[in-house]
C-alpha cells in the first residue's frame, strides 16, 4: 500500500546529472518496510531506457529479499509517450490528441507508449488525464481531451484499449485514470483549490468519462489532489467508496496524488495529524498512498491503526488484494522486469511517423483569409515569435523532466518550427527574427524583447510573416496565471506586425487559451498547434505548404475575454444576445472560436440529415443519417459532429451536447453517408435527485447547419 519516489531510494548528482540507488536506503524502504511500488524519475534527470532496466532491476532484487518476494510496480508518468525515457516517441499532448478527433491515433499512439515504456522495464502510467478541461485558466487544460464528457470518454477508451488490452501482454501497462473527480474545474481556476460542483454536476459532466473507462477495464484510479465542496477528495469516502468501486464496479486499485494523504492534516486542516489523515483516506477507500518520502510513518501509523481498530483488518486486505491483483494481472510474478533488448522497436521510424500523423492531424486551422493558406513553395517567409525555434515550447511540460524546461538541451535532433519550415521553403526563403523571447531560467510566463524593430524590418522583404506566439512550458501549480491575456511583449510584437503591412500568418502554440482579440482580426491566417510534440514543426511545415490537408478541430471553446469563459455547454441564459443590440445586459456567449471548429483547404457539403423514426420509447435508438460531400478540389478529412438539444426539460437542459462524431476521408468530389446510432439512454441527464432520467418531449437534432428533430413519447428514471 506504500508506494516511494526514486529519490527517496537513492541519490541524484546535479552537477553530473546523475543518479544513483543507495544501497542502505533500498534495503530500509523495500526489503525492512517492504514498500510496494515506486514512482517518479530522478528530478531533472533524464534515464535511457537502459538505465531505467537497471533501476528496476536493482528494486526487483530487493523485493526477492522478502519473505513473499512480492514484485514492485514502478508507475511514471509517460504523459505523451514514454516522455520520461531517453528517446522514446513523443505526441502531441492529450489536448492535441483530442483535436484529432481520431480514435484509431489515440488507440495507436496510447499502444507505442505502453510498448516504449515497458522497454525502459515500466509496467504502469499515470495517465490519461481524463478531467473535464472546462476552465481555461486552469494550469492543467492542455493535459486534458477538452471539454466534452462525450468527446474525453471516447478518447479516454481508446487510450485505456491501447495501453492496456491484453493487460498480460509484455507490451502492455497498467493505466491510472487521473485525477478522480471534479479537479478540472477549479473555482479559482489556480491548480488544486477547491471546486465547487453539485452531485448532479459531478455526475453529469465529471463521472461519464471515468465511467466509460472504469468499464473498458482501467486498473489504477489516481484521486484528485484538492477538494470538491470543502472536502479533500482523498478523504471522501463517497466518491472513491460508494461511487467509484461499489456503483461502478471498480476492481482495480486507488492510488492518491503525490502526497495527499498528508495534505488532509498540513493543507486541509481537517486531520490534527498525519496518522487521523492515514485513517481518514484508507477508510474512505485508498488502497495505495504516493507516500513519496515519510515511508517509516506511514508504515508504522498503518499497522497502528489497524491495532488500534480504527483500519479494520478487512480495508487493509481489500486494498491489497486489489494492489496483488492488477500486478498478478500485469504478470509481474512472472516478469517482473522488461528490458529495452526485446523492444526492437523502441524509437522507431514506425513509432515516429505514428506521432508525426497524430500531430498533422491535430493542428486546427482556424482562419484562412483569402485562402492565404496554403503557401507557395518558393514563398518568403519571415519566421519570428518566442515560439518559432522552441522544442521545449512544442513539447510543453511532462517532456523529459516535470516542467519540460530541459527539452532544448535534449530533443536537439527533432525540428522546431524554424527548422521545419527552412527544409520545407530552403534556407534562402526564410529569415529569422525572435522579436521576443522567453526568459531563460525565469518563471515561464517571462518573456522579453529583443528587437521588434529587428523583425518589422525583416518584414518588409519577404511575402509572409510567421508569428509563432503562445506560452512557454509548465504543469500543475507553478503553471498558475494571473493574467489570461497574451503577454504584452507578445501582443506589442503581434502588433507591430500586423501594422508592416504583410500577410501575418499566426501560430498558436499553447497549452491553454491566451486570449488574442485584439490581434485576430488583423491575421491573415491562425493554425493552433497547441502541444504538438517532436514532429509539431514538421507537420506545421507541411501543413503550412499544404502537403497536409489540415483537419484538426478544436476539443475546447477558445474564449474571445477573459471574463467570458463559458464552455459550448451551457444554460439558455449563458447564450441571450441583445437583437437591438442596445442594452447588451444578458450573458453573451460569444467566444473566439467554438468547440468542434476547424477549417480545411477544401470544403465540405451537407445534406439529408435523417432519423429513422419520428417518435422513440425509451428503450429505443435512434439511426440517424447525414450526408458529407468534399464539394472543393483538394482530398481532406472532415469531422462530422453530432449535436442533440432536449428542447424542455424539468432541470433547464443545456443548449446543446455532442452525442456522436465521425472523421470521414474524402476525395475531390466523394461524398459519404455516415450513420450514427445514438440510444435514447445517452440522452438522459442527471437530475436534483443525482438520479439519471429521461424525460419525454421533443429533441433536436444538428449536424453542421442541417437540423431534424424526433419525439421521446415516455419517460424514464434509470
Ligand atoms: C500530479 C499527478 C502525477 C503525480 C506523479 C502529481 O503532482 O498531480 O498528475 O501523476 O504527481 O508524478
Amino acid at each position: 500500500m506504500a508506494q516511494v519516489a526514486i529519490d527517496a531510494i537513492g541519490k541524484v548528482d546535479y552537477s553530473k546529472g546523475t543518479y544513483a540507488i543507495d544501497p542502505a536506503k533500498l534495503e530500509d524502504a523495500l526489503v525492512k518496510y517492504k514498500v510496494g511500488s515506486v514512482l517518479n524519475t530522478p528530478p531533472s534527470i533524464l534515464l535511457s531506457a537502459k538505465q531505467w532496466n537497471e533501476v528496476v532491476q536493482s528494486i526487483h532484487n530487493a523485493a526477492l529479499k522478502t519473505r513473499l518476494k512480492v514484485p514492485v510496480i514502478y508507475g511514471l508518468d509517460q504523459i505523451h509517450g514514454a516522455s520520461y525515457v531517453a528517446g522514446a516517441t513523443l505526441f502531441p499532448q492529450q489536448i492535441g490528441q483530442a483535436a484529432t478527433w481520431n480514435r484509431a491515433l489515440i488507440r495507436e499512439g496510447a499502444s507505442i507508449t505502453a510498448y516504449e515504456s515497458r522497454a525502459a522495464g515500466v509496467p504502469w502510467t499515470f495517465s490519461p488525464v481524463l478531467d473535464l478541461g472546462a476552465n481555461p485558466q486552469w494550469p492543467r487544460i492542455w493535459e486534458t481531451f477538452g471539454e466534452d464528457p462525450y468527446l474525453i470518454s471516447e478518447m479516454g477508451v481508446q487510450f485505456v484499449k491501447g495501453v492496456q488490452e491484453p493487460l498480460s501482454s509484455k507490451e502492455k501497462l497498467a493505466v491510472s485514470l487521473k485525477h478522480y473527480l471534479g479537479y478540472g474545474d477549479p473555482k479559482s481556476g489556480k491548480d488544486r483549490t477547491n471546486a465547487w460542483i453539485p452531485e448532479h454536476y459531478l455526475r453529469e459532466y465529471h463521472l461519464p468519462p471515468f465511467r466509460a473507462a472504469v468499464a473498458a477495464g482501467a486498473r489504477n484510479v489516481m484521486v484528485n489532489s484538492a477538494l470538491i465542496n470543502g472536502v479533500p477528495t482523498h478523504m471522501n469516502k463517497y466518491l472513491l467508496t460508494d461511487l467509484l468501486k461499489k456503483e461502478l464496479g471498480f476492481t482495480g486499485f486507488v492510488v492518491t496524488d503525490w502526497q495527499d494523504i498528508e495534505n488532509i492534516a498540513k493543507r486541509d486542516k481537517i486531520a490534527r495529524n498525519n496518522k487521523e489523515a492515514l485513517m481518514l483516506a484508507i477508510n474512505a477507500g485508498i488502497d495505495m498512498s504516493m507516500i513519496p518520502y515519510n515511508y517509516k510513518e506511514f508504515c508504522e501509523d498503518l499497522v497502528a491503526l489497524v491495532k488500534e481498530g480504527k483500519v479494520a483488518q478487512s480495508r487493509i486486505d481489500d486494498a491489497v488484494r486489489r494492489v496483488l491483483r492488477v500486478k498478478h494481472e500485469l504478470d509481474l510474478f512472472t516478469t517482473p522486469v522488461t528490458t529495452v533488448v526485446s523492444y526492437p522497436k523502441f524509437g522507431s521510424k514506425e513509432f515516429e511517423l505514428a506521432a508525426y500523423n497524430t500531430a498533422a492531424e491535430s493542428i486546427t486551422l482556424l482562419k484562412n483569409n483569402n485562402n492565404v493558406l496554403p503557401l507557395a513553395k518558393n514563398a518568403k517567409v519571415l519566421v519570428t515569435g518566442p515560439n518559432a525555434n522552441s522544442m521545449r515550447t512544442l513539447n510543453g511540460g511532462w517532456s523529459y523532466t516535470w516542467q519540460g524546461e530541459r527539452t532544448d538541451e535534449i530533443a536537439t535532433q527533432y525540428n522546431t518550427i524554424l527548422e521545419a519550415v527552412r527544409k520545407k521553403l530552403g534556407d534562402a526563403n526564410v529569415t529569422y527574427e525572435p522579436g521576443v523571447v522567453y526568459k531563460p531560467k525565469a518563471k515561464y510566463w517571462e518573456d522579453s524583447v529583443v528587437n521588434i524593430d529587428a523583425a518589422i524590418k525583416a518584414a518588409a522583404s519577404v511575402d509572409y510573416v510567421l508569428l509563432c506566439i503562445g506560452e512557454n512550458s509548465y504543469t500543475e501549480t507553478p503553471g498558475n496565471l494571473h493574467e489570461l491575456n497574451l503577454s504584452d511583449n507578445q501582443l506589442a510584437l503581434a502588433n507591430a506586425l500586423t501594422a508592416a503591412g504583410k500577410p501575418v500568418i499566426l501560430v498558436l502554440n499553447e497549452g491553454r487559451p491566451r486570449i488574442i482579440h485584439s490581434i485576430e482580426p488583423k491575421a491573415a491566417a491562425i493554425l493552433h498547434a497547441y502541444l504538438p510534440g517532436n514532429y509539431g514543426g514538421d507537420a506545421l511545415a507541411d501543413i503550412l505548404t499544404g502537403d497536409v490537408n489540415p483537419s484538426g478541430k478544436l476539443p475546447i471553446t477558445y474564449p474571445r475575454y477573459a471574463n467570458s469563459l463559458t464552455n459550448y455547454i451551457h444554460k439558455p441564459s449563458d447564450a441571450q444576445l441583445n437583437p437591438q443590440g442596445a442594452y447588451d445586459y444578458s450573458a453573451d456567449f460569444n467566444p473566439q472560436y467554438p468547440f468542434g471548429f476547424g477549417l480545411s483547404y477544401t470544403t465540405f457539403a451537407y445534406s439529408d440529415l435523417k432519423v429513422d423514426k419520428p417518435t422513440f420509447g425509451t428503450n429505443d435508438a435512434a439511426t440517424i443519417n447525414v450526408t458529407v460531400k468534399n464539394n472543393g478540389t483538394r482530398e481532406g478529412k472532415e469531422v462530422v459532429q453530432l449535436f442533440i438539444s432536449d428542447l424542455h426539460a424539468s432541470l433547464t437542459p443545456d443548449v446543446k451536447r455532442l452525442r456522436g462524431f465521425e472523421k470521414v476521408s474524402l476525395k475531390p468530389g466523394e461524398s459519404r453517408s455516415v450513420t450514427f446510432k445514438v440510444p435514447m439512454k445517452d440522452l438522459a441527464f442527471v437530475n436534483l435527485n443525482n438520479k439519471l432520467v429521461l424525460e419525454e418531449g421533443a429533441f433536436k437534432v444538428k449536424v453542421e447547419k442541417l437540423e431534424t428533430s424526433f419525439e421521446l413519447k415516455e419517460s424514464k428514471a434509470f
